[in-house]
Parts: C-alpha cells; sequence; structure tokens
C-alpha cells in the first residue's frame, strides 16, 4: 500500500461526464477521463483492507486493492498484469460495469466514497493499448475443436479462456459483427465501438475463428456435434418482454432494442430504407421501463432530436441517496440512480401502469396510463396495485419498451453442450456474462480433459 492515510486526505473525485450542450449533439463516449497525476490520487485512496469485499463482490474476482497500488506508484505494465489476470476484457467492464465492487468498498460503507475502480480499470487498459503492453499469445494447440454460438461478452470471454488452453475455438454468430449486447443494444455514447473492434482483432490474431452472419438453430447443431468435442450455448436473451394492451400493433410502438440496434448501425455507417427508419426526430417519446434500458433509449432519443421525453415505471420511486435501509449492503443498493441520460433532460415517473396505445389512421399519437399504489397483499406474495384517480392521456409519437428479457428455457442437451451469459441465467450485466464465460470454460476444459 503506498500511502496509508491517502484516503483521509483525497476524496473521491470522478472524471465526470462532457459538458450537456456539447456531448447531446453527437454519439461519442459521455465520460471523460482524468490527467495522470489525478488518477493516481485517486487509486492511492484504496487502503488494502484485510479483507477487502471488493474481490468478493466482482464476479470476475478482480482483486483492485492490488493493481490501484501498483498504479498509485506509476507500474502501469505491472497494473495491467494484475488486471488482465482475472479480466480478459476490462476495456468493456470499464467504460460500463455498475462496479459492483465499488459498492462493497469499505470506504463506500464507511464514508459513501468508495475507490474509482472502474475508472481506473478504464485508465489502466488504455495506457495498456496505447504503450503497446499487451501481448499477442500463440497458445500451443491441443487438436480439441470447441464451437461457441454467440459473440456477446459470454461468447468471447469463453472462446478466450479456451482458445488461451490450447483448444481451437469457432465462433458462429448471427449477426454482422461481434460483441452482442456490447455492439447491438448499448449505445456509442456509453461504449465505442472500436473499442470492440480493438479487442476482436487482438483475438483474431491469438487464432479464434469468428463465422458471422450464422444462426445456429438446434437442427443445425447437428453438424456441430459431429465436427466439435463441445458447444457452448452464449446466445443471450433474445426476447424482450411485451406490452400486449390495445393499440400494441400501431405504428411507432417499437421494443428498446429496435431503437438501439438500429442507430448502432447506422452509427457503423449501415443504410436503411425510409420506411424502416426508426427515429425519435422531432417527436414526442414515452420511454416504458425505468430501468438502464430505458436510460439508453433516453439518451438515444435526444441524439436523435427527439421534442420531448417521459420515462415511466409501474413500480415506486426507488428511495434516493447511498443506502436504502430496507436493503442493506451486502445487497445491491436499490437506490435511485440518474445516469448521463436522465441529466440530458426526461420526466421521470413511477406508479404508472399502461392501460392502451391510442392512435389515428394505424399511427400512434398517445398512451393512456393510470396512476397506481401498492398496497400490502393481507394473503402475503405480491402487493394489491390499486388504482389511484382517473385515467390520463399522454402525448407520444413513439413508445420504447424496455421491460426487460424473458429468461430462455432449454431442452436437455448432451454432456457436451454448455450454456453461459445471459442464455444461463437470464438478463444480468456484461461483468457477469464474462465471469460465466470464463467459468463454462473451465467446465468444458474439464470435461475434455
Ligand atoms: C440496452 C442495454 C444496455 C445495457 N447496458 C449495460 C451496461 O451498461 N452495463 C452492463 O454491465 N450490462 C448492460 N447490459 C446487459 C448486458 O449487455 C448483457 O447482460 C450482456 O451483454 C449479456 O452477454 P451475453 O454474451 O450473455 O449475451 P448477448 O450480449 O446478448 O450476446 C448473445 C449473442 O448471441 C448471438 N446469437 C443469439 N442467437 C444466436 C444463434 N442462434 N446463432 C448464432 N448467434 C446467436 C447474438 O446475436 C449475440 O451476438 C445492457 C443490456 C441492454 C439490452
Ligand atoms: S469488473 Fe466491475 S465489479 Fe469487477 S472490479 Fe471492475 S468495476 Fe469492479
Amino acid at each position: 500500500m503506498g500511502n496509508p492515510k491517502a484516503f483521509l486526505e483525497i476524496r473521491r473525485q470522478e472524471a465526470g461526464y462532457r459538458p450537456l450542450h456539447d456531448r447531446i449533439l453527437d454519439f461519442g463516449e459521455v465520460e471523460q477521463t482524468l490527467n495522470t497525476r489525478e488518477r493516481k490520487l485517486q487509486a492511492s485512496r484504496c487502503m488494502d483492507c484485510g479483507v477487502p469485499f471488493c474481490h468478493w463482490a466482482c464476479p470476475l474476482g478482480n482483486k483492485p486493492p492490488e493493481w490501484n497500488d501498483a498504479l498509485y506508484k506509476g507500474e502501469w505494465e505491472l497494473a495491467y498484469r494484475l488486471l488482465s489476470a482475472t479480466n480478459p476484457f476490462p476495456e468493456f467492464t470499464g467504460r460500463i460495469c455498475p462496479a459492483l465492487c465499488e459498492k462493497a468498498c469499505v470506504l463506500n460503507l464507511t464514508v459513501h466514497e468508495p475507490t474509482t475502480n472502474r475508472e481506473d480499470e478504464a485508465a489502466i487498459t488504455e495506457a495498456a493499448f496505447r504503450e503497446g503492453y499487451i501481448a499477442v499469445h500463440h497458445p500451443v494447440r491441443n487438436g480439441r475443436r470447441v464451437a461457441v454460438i454467440g459473440s456477446g461478452p459470454a461468447g468471447l470471454a469463453a472462446a478466450n479462456e479456451l482458445n488461451l488452453k490450447g483448444y481451437q475455438v469457432t465462433v458462429f454468430e448471427k449477426n454482422e459483427s461481434a460483441g452482442g449486447l456490447l455492439r447491438y443494444g448499448i449505445p456509442n455514447f456509453k461504449l465505442n465501438k472500436a473499442i470492440i473492434d480493438r479487442r476482436m482483432r487482438l483475438l483474431e490474431q491469438e487464432g479464434i475463428v469468428f463465422r458471422f452472419g450464422e444462426s445456429i438453430t438446434l437442427d443445425a447443431a447437428c453438424f456441430l456435434f459431429q465436427e466439435y468435442d463441445a458447444i457452448v450455448i452464449a446466445t443471450g436473451t433474445p426476447v424482450a418482454r411485451d406490452l400486449p394492451i390495445p393499440g400494441r400493433e400501431l405504428k411507432g410502438v417499437h421494443f428498446a432494442l429496435e431503437l438501439l440496434a438500429q442507430q448502432n448501425r447506422v452509427l457503423a455507417g449501415m443504410e436503411f430504407r425510409k420506411d424502416e427508419r426508426i427515429t425519435a426526430k422531432g417527436k414526442d417519446v414515452l420511454v416504458i421501463g425505468g430501468g438502464d434500458t430505458g436510460s439508453d433509449c433516453i439518451g438515444t432519443a435526444h441524439r436523435q432530436g427527439c421534442k420531448s421525453v417521459t420515462q415511466i415505471e409501474i413500480m415506486p420511486r426507488p428511495v434516493e441517496g447511498p443506502d436504502d435501509p430496507q436493503n442493506p449492503w451486502p445487497n445491491y443498493p436499490r437506490t435511485l440512480k440518474t445516469t448521463s441520460s436522465h441529466e440530458e433532460g426526461c420526466v421521470r415517473r413511477w406508479n404508472i401502469n399502461t392501460l392502451e396505445f391510442l392512435g389515428t389512421n394505424g399511427k400512434l399519437t398517445g398512451v393512456k396510463v393510470q396512476e397506481i399504489d401498492w398496497k400490502p397483499n393481507p394473503a402475503g406474495g405480491r402487493p394489491l396495485m390499486v388504482e389511484k384517480g382517473n385515467p390520463e392521456i399522454i402525448k407520444a409519437e413513439i413508445v420504447l419498451l424496455a421491460m426487460g428479457f424473458l429468461k430462455p428455457e432449454h431442452p436437455s442437451y448432451p454432456e457436451n453442450v454448455f450454456v453461459c451469459g445471459d442464455a444461463a441465467n437470464g438478463a444480468s450485466l456484461v461483468v457477469r456474462a464474462m465471469a460465466s464465460g470464463i467459468q463454462t470454460a473451465r467446465k468444458v476444459d474439464n470435461y475434455l480433459k
């Protein structure tokens, strides 16, 4: 530990976002970076606690005290080696991880000023790419072949781990490029897609073969069973939760990912016919669902030039502040989250149920909603929804459904087929998908050994 008293003298400093009037005009990443001196000072705040909860809280088992110490001492290459020992793609988590480790940081639990692990992680990784600390591995082949279906963070992490262990890995991906939701869900203003391309070049140089535009159905998987010793399914959660209420068929009602994926493809240079293009430009937008996907729709709608955005959520408003006394640590704090997209302008409402989509000539014009309350259920179980006042109409020409994804169901597979990431566990986080991919690769290795 470099400076045992730094946490008493130096306050947490986040790099923050680009100024609102500037960032809203483009899809560039919104997060800024600290300079080297400030970054090292932030790293010095890590106390190397006797029992560091951050190790346990990070699904990858990352060791922030170790790389923070190296970073504080200016040993960037060592910091990267320590970080990449547990995290295969820290350039992704360094940008978009909700930093479960920081929630568990002793400095969070005591003074609500955790170390800036996520930003430190991004800084270490960018320095490693810039300075050429990242070596291309040339694993010795063991003669076994593994197919990975899906190239999201789970599939990429599984492929990387197996490749490094000597397996010849082929990744089958139905999209035209790799990344899964990293590329076709998460907006560019949170994760620039050049970051994924950069990692892809490395993975390809290390020997992983990618076959794009190949959707592997269960029937078609038969040929894989003959050609590969094991198969890893990492196909995510492809089915979004729908809202089958009157008016669902109206033009203007979309799943969030229809908008987000298309916008990312447009930024990648793909062209769409005018009648295919989904855009919030000049429109009043209603986002249904109060989570992160909804927040990404808000930021995208602003950059497309919407007139207004409202986000509604059926559940009550979460508590404000660093802690929810009803849900204390070690549970993840379910407190009110205000993202960069919310800061860009949005009416946020909670306890709102959606009754009907309204329209004229087949086009959406508004949404009938009802304010509600949740009352304890005397019979136990899920609280009861009770209406408050009369229904109202929210004007909207576009609605984005951001209410989560259905957990996939799987048949029983032969013993050499493994499932990981969101496909196995339901919609979650990039860091969890990566951890699941790595653990699954180790199971494949044990099985084949
Ligand atoms: C809008 C949005 C924003 C998010 N923001 C964040 C965030 O900021 N931070 C965070 O930690 N998490 C975030 N998440 C969650 C995170 O993206 C996912 O948990 C993670 O991507 C899951 O990884 P995965 O590899 O299991 O699945 P996916 O990323 O969904 O990848 C699955 C891949 O499998 C491919 N595939 C599917 N079926 C087939 C088939 N039959 N044949 C071939 N290929 C197939 C798909 O095309 C896809 O490429 C967000 C999710 C969404 C929707
Ligand atoms: S991956 Fe996420 S939880 Fe793990 S150390 Fe990095 S920021 Fe923390």
